[in-house]
């Protein structure tokens, strides 16, 4: 089982491979990607049952990625653990690869092809009722963003998760307050979150999305005797781990020029250097 600060690591080195990949294919969601990194770490390297040897093991855990857009993390998360070769990731936005701005169904270890916001929930609604209905006793995980939360979509997949008591189910919202257009309240109000998806009948949890042990807390914990989903409401900040990339919008799909990929690079080698000398920094 892998440490936190193993994770911290792993999150590290991933965050340079995802830049280094937008940067080569002139195009990304860089700031999505970094923001939601810890927690798709956490689940696939630590929490979630999964082998990457055993693609199609009914019994594995699911993961779908709701914002499909941020594809970079999520490719080199699959990559790393084994489900294609990490060499593959050079493709990325090439014609003929099979690795391009969204998930599809032709990239291993991809559960659900997404991209269109606000249908990964009802897609896990449905796989956490199956899960049940054949006694798999596995769990199923749900990333969307904050702006997703716009979709109405998700409010239905809401209602229907909780009617059907599926506490095999977690949804996490990859709640860095920042959307394309800007401040995501001013785009559509969203606030609060807690209220809204307590009154949908979920157990909500609140941490911060970028604390490797919060999340590893979080996700080890049972909730599934409550009967009800759990939403996990990640506090993360947009462009995590590169300084001038944090709270900024504009980073939403933009791609660093040759000397901003310098820059972020040596400050994630810093992060790598720092806890590998005393294992306790926290890669925020
Ligand atoms: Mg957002």
């Amino acid at each position: 089982m892998r440490t936190p600060d193993e994770l911290r690591t792993i999150a590290a080195e991933i965050r340079k491979d995802l830049l280094v990949m937008i940067h080569r294919a002139g195009g990304g969601h860089t700031g999505g990607s970094l923001s939601s990194l810890d927690i798709l770490v956490t689940l696939y390297f630590r929490v979630m049952r999964i082998d990457p040897s055993r693609p199609k093991d009914p019994t594995r855990d699911r993961f779908v990625l709701s914002k499909g857009h941020s594809v970079e993390g999520y490719l080199n998360v699959l990559a790393r653990m084994g489900f294609f070769p990490t060499q593959e990731l050079t493709t990325y936005g090439e014609f003929g690869s099979k690795l391009y701005g969204h998930p599809t169904m032709s990239v291993p270890g991809v559960e659900a092809p997404t991209g269109a916001l606000g249908h990964g929930l009802s897609i896990g609604v449905g796989m956490a009722l199956a899960g049940r209905m054949d006694q798999l006793g596995n769990h199923v995980f749900v990333l969307m963003g904050d702006g997703e939360q716009a979709e109405g979509s998700v409010w239905e997949a809401a209602m229907s998760a909780s009617h059907y008591r599926l506490g095999n189910l977690t949804a996490i919202i990859d709640y860095n307050k920042l959307q394309i257009s800007g401040d995501v309240d001013s785009v559509m109000t969203i606030s609060s979150l807690v209220d809204r998806w307590t009154d949908f009948g979920w157990n909500v949890r609140e941490l911060d999305g970028n604390d490797v042990d919060a999340l590893v807390r979080e996700f080890e914990s049972d909730t599934a005797a409550t009967g009800a989903p759990r939403l996990v409401l990640a506090h993360t900040r947009k462009g995590c781990g590169v300084s001038f990339m944090e709270d900024n919008a504009a980073w939403h799909h933009r791609v660093p020029t040759d000397d901003e990929l310098r820059t972020a690079l040596a400050e994630l080698d810093e992060r790598i250097v720092a806890l590998s000398v005393n294992g306790k920094e926290r890669v925020r």
